[in-house]
C-alpha cells in the first residue's frame, strides 16, 4: 500500500450512489471532513435506473411496511421544497379490476396513504369514473388518483454530490476502492483511478455504500463476513412514444399482484416498468431480458386502447435494487426498508454498511447512519438537510417561472432549451448561461439544443467526463439525439481540453 499524502478525513465514503452521496452531504454540512470515491460515474448504477419516484410505496402497505410508507410519505413534501427544479407532484390513476384487489381494500388503503405521512401540498386521493376520454380499455370504468411526485434520479445524485463539495468535501469519480484496512486506529483506503494509478486516503471512519457490491466489498475488500445478506433483484424499464396526451401516470395492478407504472416522460414518452427478477449476475452487465420485455408489453396492452408493440421500444434500461435479505420468497416481497449495519468497539475506528433503501428516503437514512456513527465523531454538527435546497433550488419554487424568466432576460434562447435548463439546473441557470448574448456565445451545436457551453459546464461542476456521463446521466438527451450527432460530442470532449474558469 502506498503512504498517505494528506491529513486524515474524519469520513470515507464509498460509493457515489444516492445513499453514498447523500452521507457525504449530510457529513460534510455538519463539519465533518469527508472524502468520496466512486468506481464509475456518479448515479451509474442503480440511481439511475429507478423508476423516478419520491413515492411513499402503495403497494409496501400491503407487505406491511408502514415505518417505511410513513418516512417516504412525509420525505415527499421535504424533498419537493429541497428541489423544486427536478422533483414535481405527479398524479396517478389506479383503474379498478374486479379481479383484484377489492375496492374497499384500495379504499382503505389510500386512507391510510393519506394519512400515514405529513402531507401539505399534494392532494388527497379520490374515487373516479373513466369515462369516455380514458386512454384505458373501456371496461375500466372506475378507478381511484392519488398524487406521489415524480424525480429526476441522476440528477438527484449529482446535486447532492455538490451539496457535499459545496461544504468541503472531496469527490473522486472513476476512482475504485480496492481495499480498506485498520492501522493505529485509522482505516486506509488503497484507491485506484481508472488509468491504473494508485494513492491512499485515511479516515476515522469508513462508510460502505456500494449499493449491488455491498456484500463483496465487504467480503473481498475488508475481509470482514457480512452480518446479514444482500438480495439482489433485477427491475426493468421500456421507453416507448408518448401512450396518451395529459400529465398523470398509471399505476396497474397486474393479475400476478405485482404493479406497473406507466409514466408520462420528457414530453414524447411513456416510462414502463418495473419487474422484480431474482439476479445473480454481475451488477454491471444487468440487461433487460426476453420475459421482462413481454412482462411489460402484456401488462401495458391488458390495460390500454393504443396497442404497443415491441417495435415501439425506443430504449431500455435495468437496475439491480441491493436489498437485505429477509428470506421472502417472492423477489416483490423482500423489503424496501434499509437497514445500516455497525461493526466497531468503541475504541475501534467504525464500519458502517449501508444495505437497501429507496432513493425517497435517501436523506432519512444519511441521517441515521450520521447519528449511529455519532459516538465516533462526537465533533459533528445536528441535522441540518431538511430544510436546506439542493444546488439549483435556491430561490425558487417554480421551473416554469424560471424559464420564462431565461427567456424574459435572453429573447434569444430556445424555448425549449429554457425550459430544459430550468428543469434540470434550476437556479443555477443563470451561472451556464453567465453573459452570453446570443446563440453563437452558446459555442458548438450537438443537436437537440445542445452547445458546447452546457457541456464544458457539466465537466467543469457536475464531474461529467464522457458522452454518456452528459446524454444518459446529466440529461436524457441520449433519446434525442442520433449516432451521428453522439459521434460530434465524442470528438469535441476529446478534441477540447476543459477550459477552467
Ligand atoms: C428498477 C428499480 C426501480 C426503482 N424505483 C425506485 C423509485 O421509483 N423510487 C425510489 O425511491 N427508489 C427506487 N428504487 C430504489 C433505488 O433506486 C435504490 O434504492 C438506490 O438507487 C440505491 O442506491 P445506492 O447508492 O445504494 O446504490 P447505487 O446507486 O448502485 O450506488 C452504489 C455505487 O457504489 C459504487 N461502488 C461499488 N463498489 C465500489 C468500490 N469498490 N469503489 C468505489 N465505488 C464503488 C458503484 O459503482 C455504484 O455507483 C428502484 C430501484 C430499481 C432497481
Amino acid at each position: 500500500m502506498n503512504e498517505p499524502c494528506e491529513d486524515p478525513y474524519d469520513l470515507a465514503v464509498i460509493g457515489g450512489g444516492i445513499n453514498g452521496v447523500g452521507i457525504a452531504a449530510d457529513a460534510a454540512g455538519r463539519g465533518l471532513k469527508v472524502y468520496l470515491c466512486e468506481q464509475h460515474d456518479l448515479a451509474s448504477h442503480t440511481s439511475s435506473a429507478s423508476s423516478k419516484l419520491i413515492h411513499g410505496g402503495l403497494r409496501y402497505l400491503e407487505h406491511r411496511e408502514f415505518r417505511l410508507v410513513r418516512e417516504a410519505l412525509a420525505e415527499r413534501e421535504v424533498l419537493l421544497a429541497k428541489a423544486p427544479h427536478i422533483i414535481k407532484p405527479l398524479r396517478f390513476i389506479l383503474p379498478h379490476r374486479p379481479h383484484l384487489r377489492p375496492a374497499w381494500m384500495i379504499r382503505f388503503g389510500l386512507f391510510c396513504y393519506d394519512h400515514l405521512g405529513r402531507r401539505r401540498t399534494l392532494p388527497g386521493s379520490r374515487a373516479l369514473r373513466l369515462g369516455a376520454d380514458s386512454p384505458l380499455r373501456p371496461d375500466m370504468t372506475r378507478g381511484f388518483e392519488y398524487a406521489d411526485c415524480w424525480v429526476d434520479d441522476a440528477r438527484l445524485v449529482v446535486l447532492n454530490a455538490m451539496a457535499a463539495r459545496e461544504r468541503g468535501a472531496r469527490l473522486n469519480t472513476r476512482t475504485r476502492c480496492l481495499s480498506a484496512q485498520v492501522r493505529d486506529g485509522l482505516w486506509y483506503l488503497e484507491l485506484q483511478r481508472v488509468d491504473g494509478s494508485r494513492s491512499v486516503v485515511r479516515a476515522r471512519a469508513l462508510v460502505n455504500a456500494c449499493g449491488p457490491w455491498v456484500a463483496d466489498f465487504l467480503r473481498d475488500g475488508l475481509q470482514r463476513q457480512p452480518r446479514h445478506g444482500v438480495r439482489l433483484v433485477q427491475g426493468s424499464h421500456i421507453v416507448v412514444p408518448r401512450l396518451y396526451p395529459g400529465e398523470q401516470a398509471y399505476i396497474l395492478q397486474n393479475e400476478d399482484r405485482r404493479i406497473v407504472f406507466v409514466i408520462p416522460w420528457l414530453e414524447r414518452f411513456s416510462l414502463i416498468g418495473t419487474t422484480d427478477r431474482e439476479y445473480h449476475g454481475d451488477p454491471e452487465q444487468v440487461r433487460i431480458s426476453e420475459q421482462e420485455t413481454e412482462y411489460l408489453l402484456d401488462v401495458v396492452n391488458r390495460h390500454f386502447r393504443q396497442p404497443v408493440e415491441r417495435d415501439d421500444i425506443l430504449h431500455s434500461f435495468s437496475g439491480v435494487r441491493p436489498l437485505l435479505d429477509d428470506e421472502s420468497g417472492d423477489p416483490s416481497a423482500v423489503t424496501r426498508d434499509y437497514f445500516l449495519e455497525l461493526h466497531g468497539a468503541a475504541d475501534q475506528a467504525p464500519l458502517l454498511s449501508v444495505f437497501g433503501g429507496k432513493l425517497t428516503t435517501y436523506r432519512r437514512l444519511a441521517e441515521s447512519a450520521l447519528e449511529l456513527l455519532k459516538p465516533w465523531l462526537r465533533d459533528m454538527g445536528p441535522r441540518w438537510t431538511a430544510g436546506a435546497p439542493l444546488p439549483g433550488g435556491e430561490e425558487m419554487s417554480d421551473p416554469q417561472r424560471l424559464a420564462a424568466q431565461l427567456l424574459d432576460q435572453a429573447p434569444w434562447l430556445p424555448t425549449d432549451l429554457a425550459r430544459r435548463w430550468a428543469v434540470s439546473y434550476g437556479s443555477r441557470s443563470w451561472c451556464l448561461l453567465g453573459s452570453a448574448t446570443g446563440l453563437g456565445d452558446l459555442g458548438e451545436h450537438f443537436g437537440a439544443n445542445l452547445y458546447a457551453r452546457e457541456v464544458d459546464y457539466l465537466r467543469r461542476e457536475e464531474w461529467a467526463q464522457t458522452a454518456e456521463d452528459i446524454l444518459w446521466r446529466r440529461s436524457k438527451l441520449g433519446l434525442f439525439l442520433g449516432p451521428e450527432q453522439h459521434a460530434g460530442l465524442e470528438a469535441y470532449l476529446q478534441r477540447e481540453p476543459l477550459k477552467m474558469r
